[in-house]
């Protein structure tokens, strides 16, 4: 007999490296459920702290504990088509029947009333065990290393490119640099991104094991101890009209004055460390990485006071530098409101009142409003597929289908190429790739079609970013800004959890923000598995074009006109039709 762990590494509890599951054997009861646990294997594989459940985003974890990770990977290796899982803040609650149409795992994480959706709230109830942060594709299983977020980064960049320096190409960029930070599970993909553009970079990280983490994949051409070095070798290359990602060791609220010191003006400038979460994420200046340890078990507010310190030194550097000219924005980490929170433990600054300081932090944009929005309003967003057979030739083969199917919009085909040229591996094969409503079903239909007739070897499993059209609501992120005020309004990515549930997605997840996120995030996640059955391909179709035409609905009642435009067309194929009502007499902008 086998031993039970060879079932699941899972069941293993962490005690052995983690790998995920690969190969065309069934060991759950369908490749729905096998795919499941594929993912659930697969996070912790490309995870950053798997023996802690760690997937990315400082805590951001796959579930409760390790006693709820091996329950949940038994009941998923149980698990009838006709029965659904259902799992609460990453603990497995029990099954319910349902059919063999219906979600096979339900999901809702860290969800709290308002009042009580707040840091301190969430770090004791986070402490006691009764609740996780699930990031956004952590505890919904769908994380798969920098490579989701890689293409985001280069949709950005390029964005800003396109914006600022005449043109998305090498052509623009060659000569320009961006300064940020970070180099953690999302972060450590804006060196690749920059370069892929042909954007030099210099990226200030603490964790040297970090740093050689990403020097290993190829992600940077050069590390420094110091700044001079690392502005030597920038500026060396730079002159060279060469491309250059250049990681330096350091602490970015001491590496972003310095750099603001030296007189030095980069062209781009953000931050990716995980600034939203002031305890666990971003490491105060003056602390060591072991100290800073120490002092958070026996003093937890003196390292928030201080981190929110340090992220405000951080700010004002980055507030300098585009005063300077340098194109500054925020990456989705919340950092400009942990350097308006800041504002709470001092007395200002030459007695700046509060709200003229909160309106210089502000001055910074958010990404997604600044570059990202008309993309999001045409429901086109972070699409992803991960090979469950663990083949790359199977991923080669997707990549090939994709490039070929969509001759309407060709940056599809020069991204797909890109990215098999320049983005590392991680884990499972995937693809993460930008696409829009009505685009990702016929991908999956496609490859739904390839899985029965055995052209690929395994099934395929779909999913995307929770950042996406109609799937987050986070005011300073996803939908800062909207033409409408619905910034705050979560109504949206509930309504597509009950979109998806009701067409038949495999995996559906309701996240709302832990730490540093309390109170300022809404997210719904989805997952479905290409099995190669002909039911399978309705579930497919119904479900991809329910959640992007959902963020196109959203956005056509917020006023975007691309939005409009896109309902009116059927989305970016003509073929998935979307029936928008129109704007309600007497709604306005905000
Ligand atoms: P992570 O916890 O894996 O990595 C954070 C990194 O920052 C670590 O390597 C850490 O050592 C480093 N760091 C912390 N403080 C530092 C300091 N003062 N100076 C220099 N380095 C420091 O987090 P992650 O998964 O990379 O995510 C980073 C942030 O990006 C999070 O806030 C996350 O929520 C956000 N995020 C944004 C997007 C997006 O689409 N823009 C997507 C995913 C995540």
């Amino acid at each position: 007999m086998r031993p039970v762990t060879a079932l699941s590494p899972i069941l293993a509890r962490g005690a052995a490296p983690l790998r995920a599951h690969r190969g065309t054997d069934l060991r759950a009861r369908s490749w729905r459920a096998e795919g499941l646990l594929r993912m659930f294997e697969n996070v912790l594989e490309v995870g950053e702290r798997p023996q802690d459940l760690v997937v990315y985003a400082a805590i951001g974890q796959a579930a409760r504990d390790w006693d709820a990770a091996a329950r949940i990977a038994t009941a998923l290796l149980e698990l009838d088509v006709s029965e659904t899982l259902i799992l609460q803040s990453g603990l497995p609650v029990g099954t319910l029947p349902t059919h063999d149409g219906a979600p096979l795992v339900l999901s809702a994480v860290n969800n709290t009333v308002g009042n009580w959706a707040t840091a301190d709230r969430f770090y004791d109830r986070f402490a006691s065990g009764q609740t996780i942060w699930g990031g956004l594709t952590a505890a919904a299983w769908q994380y798969i290393g920098r490579q989701g977020v890689l293409a985001g980064t280069y949709e950005l960049l390029g964005a800003v490119a396109a914006r600022h320096f005449g043109g998305r190409t090498p052509r623009y960029l060659r000569g320009r640099w961006m300064l940020t930070a970070g180099m953690g599970g999302m972060g450590s993909s804006q060196p690749i991104s920059a370069a892929i553009l042909g954007l030099s970079s210099l990226t200030v990280e603490a964790d040297p094991a970090k740093i050689e983490r990403l020097r290993a994949a190829g992600g940077l051409d050069v590390v420094a101890d110091d700044l001079d070095a690392a502005l030597a070798a920038l500026h060396r290359a730079l002159d060279a009209g060469e491309v250059i990602a250049v990681g330096l060791r350091g602490n970015a609220a001491e590496v972003f004055p310095a750099v603001v010191a030296r007189g030095e003006a980069p062209d781009v400038v953000t931050d990716q460390t995980a600034a939203h979460d002031v305890r666990f994420g971003y490491l105060p200046a003056g602390y060591t990485l072991e100290g800073w340890e120490a002092v958070r078990d026996t003093d937890p507010q003196r390292v928030e006071r201080d981190a929110r310190a340090s992220i405000a030194r951080q700010v004002e550097a980055m507030l300098v530098l585009a005063q300077r000219g340098s194109v500054v924005f925020e990456n989705g980490n919340n950092l400009r409101v942990q350097a308006i929170a800041s504002l709470d433990d001092t007395t200002p600054v030459g007695g700046e009142p509060r709200e003229d300081a909160e309106a210089r932090i502000l001055s910074i944009p958010g990404f997604m409003e600044a570059y990202l929005r008309p993309l999001f309003a045409r429901g086109i967003g972070p699409f992803r597929w991960v090979v469950l057979s663990g083949d790359t030739r199977d991923l080669d083969r997707i990549d090939a289908e994709v490039s070929a199917l969509f001759p309407q919009r060709p940056e599809i085909a020069a991204w797909i190429a890109l990215a098999r040229e320049h983005v590392p591996e991680q884990g499972l094969p995937a693809r993460s790739c930008w696409l829009g409503l009505g685009e990702r079903s016929a991908i999956a239909v496609r490859v739904n079609a390839l899985v029965a007739s055995g052209e690929l070897t395994a099934p395929v499993l779909f999913s995307r970013d929770h950042l996406d059209s109609a799937a987050m609501t986070h005011p300073r992120i996803g939908t800062e800004g909207m033409r409408d005020g619905s910034d705050g309004v979560t109504d949206w990515p509930l309504l597509d959890a009950m979109v998806l549930s009701a067409t038949g997605a495999d995996l559906v997840a309701i996240h709302s923000g832990g730490g540093g996120y309390a109170g300022w995030m809404q997210s719904a996640g989805v997952s479905i598995v290409a099995d190669g059955e002909a039911a399978t391909a309705q579930r497919l179709v119904r479900s991809l074009d329910g959640d992007s035409g959902l963020g196109v609905l959203r956005h056509a009642q917020a006023g975007y006109p691309e939005a409009a435009a896109s309902a009116a067309a059927g989305g970016e194929t003509c073929r998935a039709p979307v029936a928008w009502f129109g704007r309600n007499e007497g709604e306005r902008d905000a």
